[in-house]
């Protein structure tokens, strides 16, 4: 058998390969490769999918790993997605507003599920309080069991080891917190994400630096950095976190005002990509729990 090298391809003009190229795209796309059965707006939610359904079911998440919900652009990529899914998976219709005028456009909101219609501020990222979290995967596993017609048994096991992982992780994340008294459970968040992860872990947002949940570009006015200045005078708060992959300046600035340790950087909005710790429910949040936990032991 001959093994062919890249200098063997030397006959295939440049153009030749771009035909090739566009060809295997046009396959691709129209034999249904890289489609998937459940699309969902973001990587917890596809993890989720994916721990529910049946290994041949496919699923995808339309935001990769490192992107956030707010702020979202759908992309000409995501809509041939969108177009072949069966069902579609979001949080809420406020934190994906582009995927509720997607479905509304194109007619699709019956297949549309938002898995946490409760629309109140502090449950905008419900996904980092335990119970809350439970409570969509049940939901979602009666959505996926009823539309993709999977076998009861099955379903149920899938789902109860799905629970039984939360419940794992939400009492590895009280232990590292139990040694810390709560008068020093304070922190500084980035944006308004992390209520939900601290009512259920006992810990308190003393403030955060931008005021919208759903959004995360702008700069606090010099009077909003004075008065969280003071808040972290006055209430002892160790700890100043930012959003990983957002800039860190303000937190940084926030420390050095403060005499305080540096920032610690925060990934509760998305799992990290496949094999980097962080890349599954449990350890995403055992691991943003640990940072937390350390520095306010520090
Ligand atoms: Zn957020």
């Amino acid at each position: 058998m001959q093994l062919y090298c890249v200098r063997d391809l030397g006959d295939l003009s440049f153009p030749g390969l771009r035909f090739i190229a566009y060809i295997a795209a046009l396959l691709w796309v129209n034999l249904g490769f890289g489609q998937a059965e459940v699309v969902s707006s973001f990587t917890v939610l596809d993890y989720w999918v994916g721990s529910l359904v049946p290994n041949n079911v496919q699923h995808k998440s339309l935001i990769a790993s490192g992107g956030e919900l707010h702020g979202y652009q759908i992309s000409p990529a995501d809509i041939r997605l969108l177009k072949a899914a069966r069902i579609v998976i979001g949080l809420n219709p406020i934190t994906e507003p582009w995927l509720a005028d997607w479905a509304k456009a194109n007619n699709r909101e019956s297949d549309l599920v938002w898995l946490n219609p409760d629309q109140s501020g502090q449950h905008l990222h419900a996904w980092l309080n335990p119970d809350k979290a439970k409570v969509m995967v049940s939901r979602l596993n009666i959505l996926l069991t009823e539309r993709l017609k999977l076998k009861d048994k099955e379903s149920q096991d899938l789902a109860d080891k799905s629970l039984k992982e939360i419940d794992e992780a939400a009492d590895s994340i009280k232990s590292l917190f139990a040694s810390i008294p709560e008068e020093r459970r304070k922190i500084i968040a980035y944006h308004p994400s992390l209520e939900s992860f601290a009512e259920y872990f006992g810990l308190k947002v003393v403030a955060t630096v931008v005021d919208s949940a759903v959004a995360e570009s702008a700069d606090p006015s010099a009077q909003r950095y004075s008065e969280i200045l003071k808040l972290i005078k006055d209430q002892g708060v160790r700890v100043i976190a930012y959003d990983e992959g957002q800039n860190s300046r303000i937190a940084e600035q926030l420390t050095i005002d403060g005499r305080l340790p540096p920032p610690i950087s925060l990934s509760f909005e998305y799992l990290q990509s496949p094999g980097k710790e962080g890349d599954t429910w449990p350890t995403m949040m055992i691991l943003n729990a640990r940072k937390i936990a350390e520095g306010l032991k520090k």
